[in-house]
């Protein structure tokens, strides 16, 4: 990232939010770092779409997040409530923010069904080999993705 325009995106449990699902951070020593230095813009995706901290585990069903905005798959929580829409809005609302700041480089918490990239959580407890909902959305408008792994150990 060196030499990149400032702010950059980022998950805002990287940086010590307590926005996950199960009401903990993840937080990652350099982003934090960008974090504390003015140069990163924090967004919880699924605290934005309106879904509450604690909250039931969610995951894909039926493809990524590119399927996902092409209407072919979707996301469904532990309780088998569907909560795409939650998902999507939060996006909209990551992505607003980001071209509100002037973003064009992004760092996700990897493995997430809403930031992962390239990897994501399913509903069934795996893993897929896809952008979650917001890294989709935000790679096709062409802003840059890389997750907190690559990030730190690039
Ligand atoms: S991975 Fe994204 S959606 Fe999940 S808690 Fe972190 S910022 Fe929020």
């Amino acid at each position: 990232m060196k030499g990149a325009a400032w702010p950059v995106l980022v998950s805002a449990c990287l940086v010590g939010v307590r926005c996950r699902y199960d009401g903990q951070e993840r937080p990652s020593p350099g982003v934090r770092r960008l974090f504390e230095e003015g140069r990163a813009v924090a967004v919880c995706p699924e605290e934005l779409g309106g879904l509450g901290t604690p909250r039931p585990a969610a995951g894909l069903e039926g493809g990524g997040g590119v399927e996902v905005w092409q209407g072919r798959a979707r996301v469904v929580n532990r309780l088998g409530v569907d909560v795409t829409e939650a998902f999507q809005n939060g996006a909209r609302e990551a992505l607003r923010q980001a071209r509100e700041c002037g973003a064009r480089r992004a760092i996700l918490k990897q493995h997430s069904p809403s930031c992962g990239v390239g990897s994501a959580g399913n509903s069934d407890g795996t893993r897929i080999p896809a952008d979650g909902v917001t890294a989709a959305l935000l790679r096709s408008e062409g802003i840059q993705v890389i997750s907190d792994e690559e990030f730190e150990n690039p």
